[in-house]
Order: C-alpha cells, then structure tokens, then sequence
C-alpha cells in the first residue's frame, strides 16, 4: 500500500491537494496519478524483459478510461481484451490491433465476425468456438486458453483455472484442439492460462507455468506444432491492508523465464496484469454527507456506495480509508463508513478508526484503481461520477460525471403510455 504526501494535513497525490481536486471537481471523484501508474507498468515489463522476450497484457477490464489506456500505448504496452468493445475502445486509445489479444468465454459469431475485422489476436476458449471461428477465417494467428487446474484468487468469484471451470480447453482435450487448429489451417502460436485474480504468492503462477510447459512439449511432440509464446494470465495480487506483502516480482520473473527457458524451446513470455498495473495508481474521493452515532455502532455516511466502488460489497474486499483533510490527526473512534445506496450491503469500509469524521470532511479509498470505476453503475439512479488525472502538480478531468439525463439517454416511453 502506498504512502501519501502530507502537507500541513491535507493528503496530496501526485503533487495536488485533494481537497482542492474534492472542490474543484465534486466528489464521489476518481483520481490517477499519471506518474504511479507508469512507474507499475515499468516495474512489472522489466523484471520480466531482463530474463526474456516480454509482453505486458495489461487486462484492460480492469479500467478501460481512454486517457489510463493511452498512457499505456505510450509505454508499449499489449491488451488482454474480454470483449469487442474492450478492443474497440484499445484501438480508439492508439493501440495497433497487433498489440491486442482477445480473450473471450461463450462467444458469439457475430463478435468473432467484429473481432476479425479489427485485425486483433484471438486467444481461443473452446473446441467450438474453433470451429466456429474456422468457418469465418483460418489464415491467422490464433492461441488458446486452456484450463490448468490451477485455481487461484482473492475471492471464489475471480478464481478461474480449477479444474471443471467454464474457462479454456479442458486438459485432456488439449492436444486433440491443438492437432484440429493445425488441421483446419490456422498459424497456432502459443498458450495461456489464467488461474485466477489477485492471489499474493508466487505459487500458483509457478505452478500453472509447470502445466503449460508440460504441454508445450507435448503438443511439440504430438502435433509438430512449435509454439512462441507462453501467457500465464493475469492476477498478481497487491497490497490493499497496510501490512499486507507485496509480490516480489523479481524472484517471480526469475522462476517463471528460468523455467520456461529450461525446459521449452519457447522464446516470449506473456502475461496480463490488470490489478498490479492500475490498483495503487488511483485513489476515490468521496465526501462525508452525515454522520450518525446509531448506539453499538457508528456511522460515516459519505457519497459514494456500492454504485460507485462495489468491490467491498461484492468481494468482501478491504480498502484502505483516510481523512484526507485531517491527514495527521488522531484517530477517536471507530466507524462504518458506508454509501447513498438503499441496501444494508452497501459498505465502503468496515470497522475503522478515523479521526473525529463530521460532515464535509473527505474520505479518500485507496486502491481504487482496479475494478473500480470499470464495475461502477448508476444503480438507484446515481450519475456515474468523474475521472481526474494528475501528473505532477496539475489535475486534469479525464472524464465527465454523467447527468441525470444520462439516466434516461437510449429509454423509451411507448407513445400510448403518455395520453
Ligand atoms: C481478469 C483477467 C486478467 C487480469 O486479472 P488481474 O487480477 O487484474 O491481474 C488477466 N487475464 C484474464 C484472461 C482475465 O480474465
């Protein structure tokens, strides 16, 4: 978990005042640190990239904001994409249709129709949808996602690689897919697998790269196929808890290149890190509305709820909460600090001391960069809020908060419904 700048009381990032970034541009907002967010990409590609051949696939799910994603183009990273919109807006972002990998489960034709016709990279789910793709094109690089019973993750939701999942070729029909692709005339280039979202060890990773070179040399052996690339997925988990760990990436990178170099002939590594990337590189700011003293338990009422951040509602996850404008005070008591939206469920945070919080005071929910504003809804009829860059000293608005027009944008009232 990150440290923040304290001046004078009031928390800083990346150089800007938050309070000043709370009034200028209202509150609940979003706020990215430009520098942070780079400095995530280049930690991750260059531990890798000393041993091997890398490509980052930042998976995008995570936070498809257009200025997020544009920074990322800059500094060359790849896309691992879940939909055709997802590539869609990478291509709008400057990405080369080169640079992004699809990866979908339960795929349409019409979608794998639209993927072609960008020129993305298709990272194939099942026999069918091989087949299916077969039928629309042959001539291209394709790669797939298998299952490795490997299973990992911060929550049961998000674990994806155990064996019977919904995702990838089942392992013993593996080489059966393999030979079929070859068959049917594709250019088969390579293998993924993802275990799962934000696990903390190194484990599953080794592990699931066990399997995958395993498998490298068999489909070597018994299909003649020679792959390129291997992609162990995503999931690299980060700190959310003060004292958590982090995941030392270096000795990571060092099992990993070490393990596919000795025992395939497999010469670029891939991997598709969503949380690591964006997570710590964003804060959420949301202001105190009310405050409540409800007998056994207190309460902080801020603007944001499950509509604005879910992952504490869905997840059970934890982030970590600060005052940002009494930044150095001492905590007095403990606090629920919860939303607007009309569920007991709706919680930002659990059982924390705060520093005396009264109304208009500014909560700022850290590591709200992944699967923050990308899951946010306008659920009880919220306007979906703001997005602010800043980059050294200066703030800048990366994207509108909607309207209450917007609600009603694309609704139609049936003619005879109004008389
Ligand atoms: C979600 C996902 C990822 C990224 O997971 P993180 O935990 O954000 O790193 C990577 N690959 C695939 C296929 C995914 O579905």
């Amino acid at each position: 978990m990150r440290d923040y700048e304290n001046d004078k009381g009031t928390m800083m990032i990346g150089g800007v005042s938050t309070v000043e970034i709370a009034d200028r541009f209202g509150t609940p907002v979003y706020v990215t640190d430009e520098q942070i967010l780079r400095q995530n990409y280049r930690a991750i590609h260059d531990a890798f990239a000393k041993h091997m051949d890398t490509e980052i696939h930042y998976a995008c799910k995570a936070n498809t904001n257009l200025a997020i994603l544009s920074i990322l183009n800059q500094e060359g990273s790849h896309i691992d994409a879940v939909s055709i919109g997802e590539v869609l807006t990478c291509l709008k972002a400057g990405f080369p249709a080169e640079r992004i990998m699809y990866t979908g489960v339960n795929v349409s034709d019409a979608e794998l129709k639209a993927l072609v016709a960008t020129g993305c990279r298709i990272n194939v789910d099942s026999q069918s949808e091989l087949e299916r793709l077969a039928k629309i094109k042959t001539d291209m690089p394709i790669s797939f996602r298998i299952t490795p019973g490997v299973a990992s993750g911060h929550s049961a939701k998000v674990m994806t690689g155990g064996k019977g999942a919904k995702f990838g070729i089942p392992y013993d029909k593996v080489i059966e897919t393999y030979a079929r692709a070859k068959e049917l005339g594709f250019d088969v280039k390579g293998i993924h697998a993802h275990t799962g979202s934000g696990g903390l060890t190194t484990e599953p990773f080794s592990q699931v790269v066990d399997v995958l070179c395993g498998l490298v040399n068999r489909i070597k052996n018994e299909t003649g196929i020679q792959l390129e690339f291997l992609d162990f997925g995503g999931g690299i988990g980060v700190p959310y808890k003060p004292q958590d760990p982090e995941c030392d990436l270096d000795e990571l990178a060092f099992e990993i290149c070490d393990t596919i170099k000795d025992e395939t002939e497999i010469r670029t590594v891939a991997l598709e890190p969503g949380r690591y990337i964006v997570c710590d590189s964003t804060i959420l700011l949301t202001r105190v509305n009310d405050v409540k003293d409800a007998g056994p338990k207190k309460y902080v009422g801020v603007d944001a709820g499950f509509n604005t951040l879910i992952r504490p509602a869905m997840y059970d996850s934890y982030h970590y909460v600060a005052l940002a404008n009494k930044f150095n005070k001492a905590c007095t008591a403990k606090y629920e600090v919860v939303g607007p939206i009309c569920e007991s469920g709706d919680y930002i945070a659990h059982e924390r001391v705060l520093p005396d919080p009264e109304e208009g005071d500014i909560v700022a929910v850290y590591c709200a960069g992944a699967y923050g504003f990308s899951m946010s809804s306008p659920y009880n009829s919220r306007p979906r809020c703001a997005e602010v860059l800043v980059n050294e000293g200066k703030a800048e608005l990366i994207r509108e908060p909607e309207e209450i027009e917007d609600l009603w944008r694309h609704q139609i009232i049936p003619e005879r419904l109004t008389r």
